[in-house]
């Protein structure tokens, strides 16, 4: 079978596998399933593009994953290479998947979307991040995957009705502004404001790192309504606005970067921005609450995307050292190349395991993040390690923008920083799991 490895009958592998007593306290259900010998194989070789069997996926799961990937195994590596290089946004993958449906996977279905979870969510964007699009394809269409959640949860009807439907359409884009250059990761101490006059809001302030800003009609933006001096709680008097992008009172400034180019990046500064009371979402004062409920999804997404840069730049290195004959053999044979390759697969695998379980833990409802967290610190880490390694094992061709995994390390830098840093994941298991003392 094609891309698919059996186990050889008679290896000590086999016997363990066929001979309950070599495993005492093997339960019923191991043991039945391990006596069967034809269904012990690899799931996929880390050379094949795109597989779909991974062993503990849904078939609905199973189905996202063949879908996205008959799309995006129409962009090449050099198309990503190209889109990159000039900067220009991937319209065709965006128009492409919105064409599909694709745009709503998790948005209602009363307002055009499929309804489906976070868990398929996860595959559509590691199938596109690990056809070789990584962060540049993956961005482009991300904020439509997480960014309206709280929309879908606290917008009223019209709302809904009004931003999704276009969004889920591809006609209207948003980006999402919480960011700002004084307070960084300290979201509660935001600076940007909105003061109530009549029928408006008018917001003043600035945004740093807005992603999409270039292209987006809509913002989802934070900004506070409440002095931080007169709230109980710095998460108090902060309020969430999915409003329009104007730029006649918003300045808007691309910021030149490190990777993932063909997404825009931008610095917004705004001066008595009118702003309709209309658009605001949910209750004045309760912004972080609802902002809170897309940051676990977000995790689990950009954690995904991060395993489809790793098994890409994996796939690149395996396929690459194979064929690389130096001294007369494949470079791949040499174990100093080899098994930190093979580190490499089981470092995406692990990550891969917490992803798509608290992904299910997402979508059965379970609100803490230790795993949407620890999900996302431990794929961004192996991408990292995985491109890096895929460059060392190319050698001088890895440094060389052809092999495309030079491109692939730059973006599984901007998994390790954004949305939160692993400094703040680690704060947070140190706190909320370990029960340790918060030190700032
Ligand atoms: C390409 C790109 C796209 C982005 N897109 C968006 C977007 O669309 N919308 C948006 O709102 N934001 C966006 N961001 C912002 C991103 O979420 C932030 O950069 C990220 O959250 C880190 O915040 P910061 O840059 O302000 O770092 P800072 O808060 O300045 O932190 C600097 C360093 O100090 C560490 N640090 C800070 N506090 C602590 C602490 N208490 N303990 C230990 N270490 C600490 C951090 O981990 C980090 O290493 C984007 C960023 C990038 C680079």
């Amino acid at each position: 079978m094609k891309g698919r490895l059996a186990i050889k009958f008679g290896s000590p592998y086999s016997i363990l596998c066929r001979t309950s007593t070599w495993i005492p306290n093997v339960s019923p259900c191991v043991r039945s399933a391990v006596s069967t010998p034809n269904i012990r194989h690899l799931h996929a070789r880390a050379t094949e593009y795109l597989p779909s069997n991974f062993p503990d996926w849904t078939d609905s799961q199973r189905s996202v994953r063949e879908a996205i990937s008959a799309i995006c195994s129409r962009y090449t590596d050099d198309y990503w290479l190209e889109r990159d290089t000039e900067h220009k946004f991937p319209w065709e993958l965006y128009k492409d998947l919105a064409a599909n449906g694709w745009l709503g996977i998790c948005l209602p279905e009363k307002f055009g979307g499929s309804n489906l979870g976070i868990s398929e969510a996860a595959v559509m964007l590691q199938t596109i991040s690990e056809s070789g699009a990584g962060m540049n394809g993956a961005s482009s269409v991300h904020m439509n995957i997480f960014g309206l959640e709280p929309v879908a949860k606290f917008g009223t009807d019209k709302q809904k009705e009004q931003w999704l439907v276009p969004l889920i359409q591809g006609k209207e884009r948003a980006c999402f502004a919480v960011t700002e250059p004084n307070t960084g990761l300290d979201t509660l101490r935001l600076q940007s404001s909105a003061r109530r006059e009549g029928d408006h809001y008018i917001l003043n302030g600035s945004k740093v790192f807005i992603s999409t800003a270039q292209v987006a009609e809509k913002a989802l933006i934070l900004v506070r309504t409440t002095p931080l001096k007169d709230v109980k709680k710095p998460s108090q008097g902060l309020s969430l606005f999915y409003t329009n992008l104007d730029r006649s009172a918003v300045q808007i400034h691309e910021i030149p970067k490190m990777g993932r180019s063909a997404v825009d990046t931008n610095s917004l500064s705004f001066e008595e921005w009118k702003v309709p009371v209309e658009d605001l979402v949910g209750q004045e004062g309760d912004g972080f609450r609802m902002i809170l409920h897309g940051m676990n999804a977000e995790r689990i997404l950009v954690g995904a995307e991060a395993l489809g840069i790793g098994y890409a730049a994996l796939r690149r290195a395996c396929n690459y050292v194979g064929e690389r004959v130096v001294f007369g053999n494949p470079v791949g044979k040499y174990q100093g190349i080899q098994h930190p390759l093979a580190e490499c697969w089981m470092n995406l695998e692990s990550a891969r395991l917490v992803i798509y379980l608290a992904a299910r833990l997402y979508d059965e409802g379970y609100v803490d993040g230790e795993y949407a967290n620890a999900g996302k610190y431990l794929a961004s880490e192996a991408a990292f390690k995985a491109a890096e390694r895929a460059i060392m094992s190319h050698g001088g061709m890895g440094y060389a923008k052809e092999y495309h995994v030079e491109r692939y390390m730059r973006e599984a830098v901007l998994t390790r920083i954004a949305p939160v840093s692993g400094e703040m994941i680690k704060n947070y298991i140190g706190q909320r799991v370990l029960g340790l003392p918060k030190s700032y």
